[in-house]
């Protein structure tokens, strides 16, 4: 018994290995080509630069107050921005050549800009804000308050609500006496913990919520801005955003929402006094679908409305320019009179500095020391940046100081504002261009040391290692690794490069060492495997080429059914080949075993080719139009309720039904084991709860309820699951033996109820023993034993699909069903292929390169199924409320997990179900004897899984090379996306589409290891539970 526990652990110490050295090479390159920003701690302060003309001040007429500017003059004394969160440019313009029936839901629902705009030309402006990806509110907020560029892991860090550390307009106005009121959003609360006067914050975490935030914002708007202890006042709208998610910008309810904040508009309009000034602004926009996260005009755009009866703009441009996002702050800071936060990269909207009051010449001067001392504030942050080590493209650096050298030379003031501006655009673009930059020698290491561990894999799967492993090996290997780790460890004070090359130094070493063993036997690739080999690596390949990765989806729905029509042709073949042989012709194609080839490919065929109802279309498919899957039931109108109710129960009820009636075949759910109870009823418990679960949102939606019963039935599902998952893991045995009592009575050891299938497989182990105890009166009959490997698997499986459709969302469980049909069909095609053409069950068990191919196919093809595509817009955020009530309550890793769960599901379930990949051949020659191959022995194969039971190296062997051939797959794929990234890495769709390509699939092969991992632990699990209970029996015996 410890000797199988020893051998079990082996085989996970190796997977293990080989999966930590792969994460080490994707860690390294992802940390060079995921650069992040340095933050500089300094603050700007008032004494950093002065007006240097003071005297200019007491010409501009406006009386000083609280202590007066501190850079410049300030024009305005107060200002109220209202953050209408997802406020897209055309929410905002007004079309008067539109008729009211022609308007879409969001055209001219907001007429307050244009006729303001209109009746004062000099007072207002509407212009587009341009928002710098990604376009999540968090990192939107960061850029409005800190003025700075996001970088592209910022992404990730949605969740991740954290207080700001950069120097930020909200602290230079606090630190300057000016007193900050805050209303709305929460995540202001969490990014400036302490610094508001006063605040009434609400939780921006419920996107289904429409009404709450704003109606919180609107309560107290009119009551704050008639206070007289503020300077500023921040009201962020939530509404508009949550209405996108919700319904999409083409929904009656947008129109409501957007009226509303027009009424808000208006009203604060108002109430304003003279010397204020106003700020409408959104933080993004949104996609047709109402998603924002990605670079897409429709998302980038945002509108910016900017009034004051005080200000005095120049007369109206023919075009109106667009403002960039980053340009608020220093706009904010010079008109209230505090410092430009360090680090901002913004340019002042220099005509916003104007007041009526000016003549021509005093706002001529006032523009010109606004962008002046906007210079001298980006070229202190440029210089300070540079000082920490980092450098700027020679060029553009040359370029920026030319300018300010033309700048001051030039003897016109405007002359000397242009070459201002032109300073400012040009040194935002440089800081665009040099945080996009990558640590081209940390991702070469990353890349060799990922390309090395493939190496090790791909001669630990083809050489003699696997197959009389010895411990010195592992131990070694094991070794090996944790000197890698040791030495990342060391490397996070010495630069990792040194640390990437070492480790691969040591990899190659340790294969050099161990020669003999890692030296490749045989390579007989038969065509089964080399036509899908051939076909993943255009698969692979593909991931070089940008039209490709659009359309990737197609490709891998192609190659998989390839792959799946080619096990039917070769199947065909080998059987028409052997009947010539034979000479009897006839009975061909009507035989149990090539109706079962047929139906098998029929069904796979039909659900991969159904699966287009569920894909997700990217931005770049023009030809795509969005399904209705990805609406929820409750935004889906209302006479198409019960017909989505109905389509999303029978998938679910049919993906829990079908593994069960399986199970119920093989016998696996009788008696009253902990472990069979459990299976018998917690997946369908766990899938009742699920539909009802789906009727209660559907009903709190269209009454607009706030049941509390909406967090309790996810919540129980996850513990059902989990109690589940582990009570199986602890005892695995899904079998039922009668008593031997019993036994005696019914002397045949076949069951009088034909329906259940009692392999009386351990007949034969007995009858061994038998010969020792010369006579042997109780043999106990063993429902199930000929699929106790598997059982508990299906078993475990079925309750973690309904927790994926429960996290997919009622529209997706149709492709979840799909999923496991696709699955199912697969793992026919390839047990019936296996026990066509194998004559001994050595061969039998390993299941070879194709099965491993064709699974790998299925795990992608898996994450296009179940609606996603590898863009961050695409994330199902959704998934992140499911039996989540508040951020408050939960930290931000629950959403996170959700999230993540609703994303890889595919590679989750195929990953854990990998092994049944080895295990399905003999299930299905038990429990279908027709389906046996002649060549096989009919007496020895009968015995089922338990085969593998009682070969345990067997077993591990094969688990261990259909692993390492599937994680192998997996690696090569990001290897491949990682090699993509590195080469393009100038290329213009760079951060659109192999970036995100990249960073998708590298956290689906995180997935995919831990889930590997897993599903070989349960399994091995399981096979020594099977081993100590048959020497139990043979002991009592
Ligand atoms: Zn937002
Ligand atoms: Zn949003």
């Amino acid at each position: 018994m410890w000797m199988t526990r020893h051998r079990n652990c082996e085989v996970l110490v190796v997977i293990f290995c080989v999966s930590e050295l792969l994460t080490v090479g994707l860690l390294l390159f992802s940390h060079g080509f995921l650069l992040t920003r340095q933050v500089i701690p300094s603050n700007s302060s008032c004494d950093d630069f002065r007006d240097p003309k003071p005297d200019h001040r007491g010409e501009t007429g406006h009386p000083s107050h609280t202590g007066g500017g501190c850079w410049m003059m300030p024009p305005f004394r107060k200002t109220i921005i209202l953050l209408i969160d997802a406020l897209r440019y055309d929410f905002a313009l007004y079309n008067a050549s539109l008729k009211d029936d022609d308007t879409l839901p969001y055209q001219n629902k907001m007429p307050v800009f244009g006729e303001i705009v209109k009746q004062h030309p000099h007072q207002a402006l509407l212009s587009p804000f341009m928002a710098d990806a990604p376009t999540t509110t968090m990192q939107r907020l960061k850029g409005l308050t800190t003025g700075s560029l996001p970088t592209f892991i910022d992404a990730s860090l949605n969740f991740a609500s954290e207080e700001i550390e950069e120097d930020n307009i909200i602290d230079q106005l606090v630190r300057h006496g000016r007193r900050v009121t805050i209303l709305g959003d929460d995540t202001w609360g969490g990014l400036f913990p302490g610094r508001f006067s006063r605040s009434h914050l609400y939780s921006s975490f419920n996107v289904m919520d429409l009404h709450t935030v704003d109606r919180g914002v609107l309560s107290h708007l009119g009551e704050e801005m008639g206070r007289g202890d503020w300077e500023v006042i921040v009201a962020h709208f939530l509404g508009v955003d949550h209405c996108g998610h919700r319904y999409g910008p083409n929904h009656p309810q947008m129109a409501t929402k957007l009226a509303q904040m027009n009424e808000a508009v208006l009203q604060v309009i108002a109430g304003m006094d003279n010397d204020t000034l106003l700020l409408v602004l959104g933080d993004h926009g949104m996609t047709q679908t109402g998603d924002h996260g990605g670079d897409s005009r429709e998302e980038v755009e945002a509108a910016l409305f900017v009034y004051s009866p005080a200000l005095h703009l120049p007369s109206p441009p023919v075009h109106t320019l667009p403002v960039a996002q980053v340009d608020l702050v220093p706009t904010l800071a010079l008109s209230l009179g505090v410092p430009v936060p360090f680090s901002s990269l913004g340019k002042v909207m220099e005509d916003v500095l104007v007041t009526a009051g000016m003549s021509a010449e005093e706002a001529e001067k006032q523009r010109h020391l606004g962008l002046h001392l906007n210079v001298q504030q980006v070229k202190r942050y440029l210089t300070a940046y540079r000082e920490l080590g980092n450098s700027y493209p020679q060029d553009l650096w040359h370029k920026l100081e030319l300018l300010e050298g033309k700048a001051l030379e030039k003897s016109s003031v405007g002359g000397q504002r242009t070459a201002f501006s032109e300073y400012l655009t040009l040194a935002k673009l440089m800081c665009e261009e040099i945080w996009a930059r990558f640590d081209v020698q940390e991702m070469l290491s990353g890349l060799c040391l990922m390309l090395s561990v493939l190496l090790m894999a791909g001669l630990l799967i083809h050489s003699s290692a696997l197959t009389d492993i010895k411990t010195h090996i592992i131990k070694r290997l094991l070794i090996l690794t944790v000197v890698v780790n040791l030495l990342f460890a060391l490397s996070l004070s010495f630069g990792f490069v040194i640390f990437g090359y070492a480790a691969n130094v040591l990899i190659l070493l340790w294969m050099y060492a161990h020669r003999q063993h890692l030296t490749v036997s045989q390579l007989d690739f038969k065509a089964i495997d080399c036509i899908p080999l051939l076909l993943v690596s255009f698969l692979l390949l593909g991931s070089f080429s940008n039209s490709f990765v659009v359309v990737e989806n197609y490709v891998v729905a192609f190659i998989l059914l390839s792959c799946i029509t080619l096990y039917l042709l070769l199947l065909m073949l080998e059987i028409v080949s052997k009947k010539l042989s034979s000479g009897k012709m006839l009975k061909v194609f009507g035989n149990a075993f090539s109706v079962t080839c047929g139906t098998g490919w029929a069904a796979a065929v039909v659900c991969v080719r159904c699966s287009g109802w569920f894909w997700r279309c990217r931005e770049e498919q023009h030809w795509c139009l969005p399904g209705q899957a990805q609406v929820p039931l409750s935004g889906l109108p209302q006479h198409l309720h019960n017909w989505r109710y109905f389509t999303s129960v029978l998938p679910l009820a049919l993906a829990v039904w079908l593994p069960r009636r399986w199970l119920l075949l093989c016998g696996n759910l009788n008696g009253s084991r902990v472990g069979v109870v459990l299976a018998r009823t917690v997946p369908v418990a766990c899938s009742v709860l699920v539909a009802v679960w789906w009727a209660i949102q559907a009903v709190m939606a269209a009454h607009n309820l706030d049941l509390w019963g909406h967090v309790i039935p996810p919540r129980v599902i996850y513990a059902a699951t989990a109690v589940h998952v582990a009570v199986l893991a602890c005892v695995p045995l899904l079998i039922y033996e009668l008593p031997p009592a019993a036994s005696r009575k019914s002397q045949p050891l076949v069951s009088d109820n034909p329906s259940t299938l009692i392999p009386h497989l351990y007949k034969s182990l007995m009858e061994k023993y038998r010969t020792q105890n010369s006579k042997g009166p109780t043999i106990p009959i063993v429902y199930g034993l000929a699929t106790g490997l598997s059982a508990s698997m299906v078993a475990v499986l079925m309750v973690v699909v309904v927790v994926v459709v429960l996290v997919a969302g009622d529209g997706l469980s149709g492709a979840v069903l799909l999923l496991v049909l696709v699955a199912a069909a697969s793992l026919l095609l390839q047990a019936l292929w296996k026990l066509k053409t194998c004559h001994n069950l050595k061969e039998l068990a390993r299941p070879g390169w194709s099965a491993a191919c064709l699974w790998f196919t299925l795990s992608i093809h898996g994450f296009y199924l179940t609606g996603h595509q590898p863009t961050f817009p695409a994330l199902h955020w959704s998934a992140a409320f499911v039996g989540v009530e508040g951020a408050q309550s939960v930290g931000n890793w629950a959403p996170a997990l959700l999230v993540g769960l609703n994303t890889y599901s595919s590679y989750l379930l195929l990953g854990l179900a990998l092994p049944l990949v080895v295990v399905a051949p003999l299930a299905l020659s038990v429990v279908f004897p027709s389906l046996r191959g002649s060549r096989l022995e009919g007496d020895e194969i009968s015995r089922g899984e338990f085969l593998l039971v009682e070969e345990p190296d067997m077993l591990r062997e094969s688990l261990m090379s259909t692993a390492l051939s599937y994680i192998f797959l997996q690696a090569a794929k990001v290897f491949c996306t990682s090699l993509a990234a590195f080469v393009l890495r100038r290329h213009l769709m760079l951060w659109k589409i192999f970036a995100p390509h990249f960073i998708f699939e590298a956290v689906g092969l995180i997935v995919t290891l831990l889930s590997v991992l897993a599903g070989l632990g349960f399994t091995l699990r399981v096979q020594a539970a099977l081993a100590s209970w048959g020497e139990r029996l043979v002991k009592a015996a």
